[in-house]
Parts: C-alpha cells; sequence; structure tokens
C-alpha cells in the first residue's frame, strides 16, 4: 500500500509526497507537530500540515535567508532568528566566525526539541556556546531588543502566531532592534501563489527601510518552488558583498557570491509586484 502525504498548499494547489513512515506527531499548544520520512525528499518537518523543511533541500532555503545579509554586514557580531525552532537559519549563522552570539526566538518549544531529535544535523547549531534560545513570541522579544546586527524573520506562513510578523507595525520594531549597520531579511512567501502576501511585506518593510529589495531562490517542496525573501537595512546595498574568499564557504551548497547577485534580478511579474 502507497502511503502521501499532501500538502494543501493553496484552495486549488496542493504537492504530494510519497511517505515511508511516520516518525512523529503530536499538537502542541501552538499548533499540528509532524515528521515523516519521504522516499524523495527525506525527513519532513510538518507543521499545522505544511511542509517546514526537508531533509534534501533544506540548504537552498537556510543558506538564503542566513548567507545574503551576513555576507554584506560588515561585522555580524549579535544576530536573532525569529522563529527558524528547525535550527536551519542558526547553523548558517554560526559559521560565520564573528559572530558573537546567535539567538533564536521561538515561540514553540516543542519544535527546537523535535528538531534536535529528528534533524541532528539541521539543529547543530542549537547547542552550540555562542546560541542563546529564546520561547517566547517574537514581536514581544523585539520589543526590547536593540542592538541587532542581522535579524532574520525565518516564520510559519501568517495565520496564528506568525500573523503578525507580517504588518508593517513589525517591521518598524526590527529597525528600533537593529544597530546603525542593521539588516532585516523576512520569508516573503512565493510570487506566483501569495502575490498579495509578497506586495504587503515589500510595502511594510518599504515604509521603515531605506534600502528594501526582494531576492529569490528555489525551493522545490515550498509552494510553487519559486521563493521570495525580502531584504530592509539602514544603509547597505545588497550588492556590498565583503570577506569573499573565507574557506568555510566552500561547504555553502546553494549560496555562491554570483548566485547572491542574480538571486536580486527579479523577472517583470516580480519586479511588478514589488515596485507596484
Ligand atoms: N522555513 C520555514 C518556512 O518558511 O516554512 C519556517 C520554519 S520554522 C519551523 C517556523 C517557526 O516559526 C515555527 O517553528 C513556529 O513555531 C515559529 N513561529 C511562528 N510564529 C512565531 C512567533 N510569533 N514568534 C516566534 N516564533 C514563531
Amino acid at each position: 500500500m502507497e502511503v502521501w502525504f499532501t500538502e494543501r498548499q493553496t484552495d486549488a494547489v496542493t504537492i504530494g509526497l510519497k511517505v515511508k513512515a511516520v516518525l512523529w506527531r503530536e499538537r502542541t499548544p501552538y499548533q499540528e507537530l509532524a515528521v515523516v520520512e519521504s522516499e524523495a525528499y527525506g525527513r519532513v518537518l510538518i507543521l499545522d500540515g505544511a511542509i517546514q523543511t526537508t531533509e534534501r533541500d533544506e540548504y537552498v532555503y537556510h543558506e538564503m535567508i542566513a548567507q545574503v545579509p551576513l555576507a554584506v554586514h560588515p561585522h555580524p557580531r549579535r544576530v536573532a532568528v525569529i522563529g527558524g525552532g528547525d535550527g536551519g537559519a542558526i547553523r548558517e549563522i554560526l559559521r560565520h566566525p564573528a559572530v558573537e552570539e546567535a539567538h533564536l526566538i521561538e515561540i514553540d518549544e516543542r519544535v527546537v526539541e523535535v528538531a534536535q531529535r529528528f534533524f541532528p544535523e539541521i539543529a547543530i547549531g542549537l547547542n552550540d556556546d555562542r546560541t542563546h534560545l529564546h520561547f517566547t513570541d517574537g514581536i514581544a522579544w523585539a520589543r526590547e531588543a536593540r542592538d541587532f546586527d542581522v535579524i532574520l524573520v525565518d516564520s510559519t506562513d501568517p495565520v496564528g502566531p506568525a500573523e503578525g510578523l507580517f504588518t508593517a507595525e513589525f517591521y518598524k520594531t526590527l529597525y528600533e532592534a537593529l544597530g546603525p549597520d542593521g539588516i532585516m531579511v523576512a520569508q516573503s512567501e512565493s510570487p506566483f501563489l501569495q502575490p498579495d502576501l509578497l506586495r504587503r511585506v515589500v510595502q511594510g518593510v518599504r515604509e521603515h527601510f531605506p534600502v528594501t529589495r526582494v531576492y529569490l531562490a528555489s525551493v522545490p517542496t515550498y509552494p510553487s518552488g519559486l521563493w521570495s525573501f525580502t531584504w530592509g537595512s539602514k544603509r547597505h546595498e545588497p550588492e556590498d558583498l565583503r570577506e569573499l574568499e573565507a574557506p568555510w564557504r566552500a561547504h555553502l551548497r546553494y549560496w555562491t557570491p554570483e548566485v547572491h547577485r542574480a538571486a536580486f534580478a527579479l523577472p517583470p511579474f516580480v519586479k511588478e509586484l514589488v515596485d507596484g
């Protein structure tokens, strides 16, 4: 008998993965959490029926949410991830020797615990001495935060507790939590399937950040496969790359300086959403 996991990405679109085994299922105080072993993408972390990450394609998303701003910030010492309980963004942040503190602000402690058990290679940085775990709402945390160099918003889709992470008011809070060289990057969903949301994120970021840009990456298991990230910075342009010779960069599987620059080249249909 074949067993399939189907994510309903919109009312009219699904993605299906053939499942070898269901490894974990629970209802946390915040969401339904599951881990399945899929034939094509390895282990898959699922929250409320939506794929969060898979062993096979996780590096695309995690490298692109983290390496892009960290390659530009001149001295990324204090970095925070809001959401991101799987730990993939933290792993990427910790590759940078300049980073002294990596803060993870995750509302649901169970996501971290399950990621550590089932996705040790993704969650590897969560036990690092430089990592500080805060199990609280990212919105409340950000109101008190100050002098961060880079903040990443690695959230679930804008429903439930993540809804407030997609508002202009929240981007203002992030602006105030960042130092003068500060850069924020937020995952901003699919330009094909959630164009209105991408437009809303860009408008919200642009209200507060003088440099607002969008970049794209190809994440096969996310809706439509074409994923967007929205960049907001106080003064740095995304083209101002630094430290390109660092030897650890040879271990990356998606980010290169060329991919970094190319990711900001937008097809006209995305440009229209962003400029409109
Ligand atoms: N990369 C994934 C994606 O784009 O689908 C997101 C991964 S990560 C697992 C998302 C995390 O955001 C979840 O674990 C969820 O608990 C957390 N989250 C949602 N709302 C939050 C909030 N208000 N504050 C902190 N964490 C939040």
